[in-house]
């Protein structure tokens, strides 16, 4: 398990800018989708770590918080937020099975507990913990 403390925004995203450079690099040699389940309590990080990551895959456009959309698109990135999810099943109207089917995609998933039943093995989490007001303890596992 691999764990940072980021000790403001800014050292969270450049951890998620690196990450998303690492992973432009070894990308296309993966046979399936890239799936990040982000995990942590409202305030935790989990929107500035996925957009600081899509700046670091180059994209340009700023992401707006899906908080009231739950799905964004960027080309093969895609950022879902299941807050406001009741049901696992109402993410399967997303054409989510496809989604995470495509070998190109990226897909980053806040609060993916609350759809674990759907969410296929291969995936990573990254756990966000508040340690204080400027600090978070991220975990890879
Ligand atoms: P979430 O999507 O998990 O609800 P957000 O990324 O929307 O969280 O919000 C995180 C909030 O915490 C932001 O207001 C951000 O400025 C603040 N913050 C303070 N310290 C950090 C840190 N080390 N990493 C990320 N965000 C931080
Ligand atoms: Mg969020």
């Amino acid at each position: 398990m691999e764990r940072f403390l980021t000790k403001s925004p800014r050292e969270t995203d450049k951890l998620a800018k690196i990450l998303a450079r690492e992973i432009i690099k070894f990308k296309s040699k993966i046979k399936s989708a890239l799936i990040f389940g982000l995990v942590g309590e409202l305030g935790a990080g989990k929107t500035t770590f996925i957009q600081a990551f899509a700046k670091g895959m180059g994209i340009k456009k700023r992401l707006t918080s899906p908080t009231f959309v739950l799905m964004k698109k960027y080309k093969n990135l895609y950022h879902i937020d299941c807050y406001r999810i009741k049901n696992p099943k109402d993410i399967l109207a997303l054409d989510f099975e496809e989604i995470i089917s495509t070998p190109q995609n990226i897909v980053l998933i806040e609060w993916a507990e609350k759809i674990k039943k759907i969410l296929p093995k291969n995936k990573i989490w990254i756990k966000f913990e508040i340690i204080s007001e400027k600090e978070r303890l991220i975990k890879f596992l």
